[in-house]
């Protein structure tokens, strides 16, 4: 689970990393409100989108009000706003930073390897993929034993691996405390800035936690409640759907992970792209259909959707049931493509053909399936 970055924040500032004075707010009188706390009056304040996606600041998520009073109105502008497919509930309001050097710094587990690796830079505040495509050698990249930890030496390497200066070594010991202590699987502080008058200060922070720790740091999943988890993905989460969101406009609904994946990869061939990952798992119900129907169908870049089921122990006789009934409990909106191949195929196409939508049609192969989703997707596109 990712954490917001106010909750990040929190967390930098209980363990000593230096971070910004700041307040969440999620309407526009209480960011006023809170922008008077800052003395926003006299320094400015920033106003920050809070979604778990980065790029918040190219988006438009991240401003500088001049006093209180252009605070709300900044709020206003920024609470509400969709970024990258995440609805902005709250905003938070940070003293602003005057900033002399930006760098970047993460500790992310390395599943291939069996490690962390720490990720420090000198170049930091812009996307840190940019950075390593374009000067790969400013990137430095040192695994961290886990059972060693960041040791004093193990901080002075990484430091100087990135040509960093030696009192940011202090900082990543701090980090690597966080991410030890609170389980997470990514800590990353992009800006970590030097500030104008010499301080090193966390602007901006990311961490995941390992949700196979969930059981003993609970109080972030309480937490969690009351914001904002991507709307979509929380609903999903809920009916105990396998959801991710992703940035396209063809909707994909499949049974079981890999064929999901595939069929990503095949909507991605057609020229289109997959608006997300959808694994309605084993047990095609007509409520699982539905479910899976008005999670896709509540995104609004969705354009098309792809069911592409491969019979087996749920045959698909039983999957277009499900799909006609859910047919009946919801409203489809967007053309439907569907796909029925493997256990009881014939059976499930006559069943759908017997309860015919004018928005539902059907293909027999993958590729035909993806070829017309993606289509009926450009086709929308093109019209809207
Ligand atoms: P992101 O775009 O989602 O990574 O959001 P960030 O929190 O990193 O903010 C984007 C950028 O805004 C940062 O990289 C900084 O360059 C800039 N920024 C944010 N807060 C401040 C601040 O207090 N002072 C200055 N000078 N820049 C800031
Ligand atoms: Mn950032």
């Amino acid at each position: 689970m990712d954490l917001f970055e106010h909750q990040a924040r929190e967390l930098f500032e209980r363990y000593g990393v230096l971070v910004p004075e700041a307040q969440v707010a999620d309407t526009g009188s209480s960011a006023r409100e809170a922008a008077g706390k800052l003395d926003a009056d006299r320094h400015g304040v920033v106003v920050k989108a809070q979604v778990k996606t980065g790029g918040r600041g190219k988006a438009g998520g991240v401003k500088l009000a001049a006093d209180a009073a252009a605070a709300e109105i900044t709020a206003r502008q920024i609470l509400g706003m969709d970024i990258k497919g995440h609805t902005v509930h709250k905003v938070m309001l940070a003293r602003p930073v005057k900033v002399d050097q930006e760098y970047y710094v993460s500790f992310v587990l390395d599943r291939a390897q069996g490690c962390f690796i720490a990720i420090a830079s000198a170049e930091g505040g812009m996307e840190i993929e940019e950075v390593a495509e374009a000067r790969p050698e400013a990137v430095a990249r040192v695994p961290v034993d886990p059972a060693e930890g960041v040791t004093d030496e193990k901080a002075a390497e990484i430091v100087a691996a990135a040509a960093l200066p030696a009192d940011v070594a202090p900082v990543l010991r701090k980090l690597w405390q966080i991410l030890q202590s609170e389980d997470a699987l990514l800590v990353e502080v992009n800006p970590l800035v030097r500030t104008a008058d010499g301080a090193v200060v966390a602007l901006d922070g990311k961490v995941t936690l390992d949700d196979n720790a969930r059981f003993r740091q609970a109080r972030w999943g309480e937490e969690d409640e009351g914001g904002d988890t991507g709307g979509l993905e929380a609903q999903a989460a809920e009916k105990g759907l396998n959801y991710v969101k992703l940035e396209g406009e063809v909707g994909v609904i499949g049974n079981g992970a890999g064929l999901v994946m595939s069929t990503l990869d095949v909507v991605a061939g057609c020229g289109a792209r997959p608006a997300n990952f959808l694994d309605i798992g084993g047990g095609a119900s007509a409520q699982v259909m539905a479910d899976g129907l008005s999670v896709v169908l509540g995104d609004p870049s969705v354009k098309s959707i792809l069911v592409n089921v491969f019979g087996g122990i749920t045959a698909c006789d039983a999957v277009a049931e499900g799909i006609t009934r859910a047919l009946g409990q919801i409203r489809l909106t967007k053309p439907l493509v569907v796909r029925l191949d493997g256990n009881n195929a014939a059976r499930g196409r006559e069943i759908l053909e017997a309860n015919p939508h004018p928005l539902l049609e059907q293909r027999t192969t993958m590729d035909g399936a993806a070829q017309r989703a993606a289509e009926l997707a450009t086709a929308a596109a093109a019209a809207a």
